[in-house]
């Protein structure tokens, strides 16, 4: 039975666990689609509103699994925070319809032996500092979407190379399904939302803001026409050198293949993204880089600059 919604909560989404229930309840209706691992936050919540919107008469379906395949022998995969009775609130008030929630033997039974690996683009940025990672996350995908069948599937820019091995995997494979990227959302102090920030106190959050800091003084050395990928990546080492208790994966200046080129050109899909160690947590993040016109970043403070 489903419990009654508390009030100014919305109801709760119906729990599913088993792929043939899912299938039932979504036949024949329109389906936005959300994938999480879990210990949802407000990026998520935000997600499931755009999902929602997406199919207003039709059916939210909010995943949450913890997927073993995406994470190296070393990682947080055993402490990776989970909260589904939470997760289930902020769900409903976000107007999710459904959460799916499979144990790792019906996504993995024994045998399992196949695998999706999207080359080129999953190489660089965390392919290469998280090998197996990409793979882990296409392959978790395509069940995912195969069991689910949405119209829409919603992903975070918060994962920026995430969202672009996704939507070459659904491009390159011909799914039927429009990939749909969504802004991130962040604290006020510029702190990308992440459910790996509950690792963090909140002194060490406030500290760790310093990740956008450093994307945000990339973008204002782009803004002011600045195009050599080591200038506008010394920009960002300026503000992150600063910063005790860092180590620096990657500060990357990159363009749509996700790899570096000496001198960036105008390409609008050119990006910075940061990934670092923090108080023993990995942390990521990412920015646009365009002309001041264009910029759509909302955190950003600073005043719009007219063209000459
Ligand atoms: P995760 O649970 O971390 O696998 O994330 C599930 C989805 O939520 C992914 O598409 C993420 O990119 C997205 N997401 C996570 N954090 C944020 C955020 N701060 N803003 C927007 N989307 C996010």
């Amino acid at each position: 039975m489903t419990a009654p919604p508390e009030p100014g909560v919305g109801p709760q989404p119906t729990l599913i666990t088993d792929p043939a229930d899912l299938r039932a309840a979504l036949r024949g209706q329109a389906v936005a689609f959300v994938p999480t691992m879990g210990a949802l936050h407000e990026g998520h919540a935000t997600l499931i509103r755009e999902a929602r919107s997406a199919v207003p008469g039709g059916r939210v379906v909010v995943s949450v699994f913890v997927n073993p395949l995406q994470f190296g022998p070393h990682e947080d995969l055993s402490r990776y925070p989970r909260d589904l009775e939470g997760d289930r609130r902020l769900a409903g008030a976000a107007g999710a319809d459904l959460l799916f929630h499979p144990d790792v033997p019906t996504m993995y039974p024994d045998g399992f032996s196949t695998s999706v690996s999207v080359s080129g683009i999953s190489e660089p940025l965390d392919g290469a500092s998280r090998p197996g990672h990409f793979t882990g996350v296409a392959t978790v995908v395509l069940k995912l979407l195969n069991l689910v069948r949405p119209d829409a599937a919603f992903f975070g820019e918060k994962d920026w190379q995430q969202l672009a091995v996704v939507r070459r995997m659904v491009r390159d494979l011909n799914l039927n399904v429009d990939v749909r990227g969504v802004p991130t959302v962040r604290e006020t102090s510029g702190l990308a939302l992440s459910s790996r920030n509950a690792y963090l106190s909140p002194e060490q959050r406030a500290q760790a803001a310093v990740l956008s800091r450093a994307l945000q003084a990339v973008q204002a050395a782009y803004a002011r026409g600045e195009r050599r990928r080591a200038a506008l990546r010394q920009a960002g080492l300026d503000v992150l050198n600063a910063t005790p208790d860092l180590t620096l994966d990657y500060l990357s200046v990159v363009g749509s293949d996700m790899h570096e080129r000496e001198i960036m050109d105008s390409d609008s899909m050119n990006r910075v993204l940061v990934a670092a160690r923090m108080f023993g947590v990995r942390l990521i993040d990412n920015m646009p880089l365009a002309p001041p016109a264009t910029l759509s970043q909302p955190t950003l403070s600073s005043p719009t600059v007219s063209p000459a």
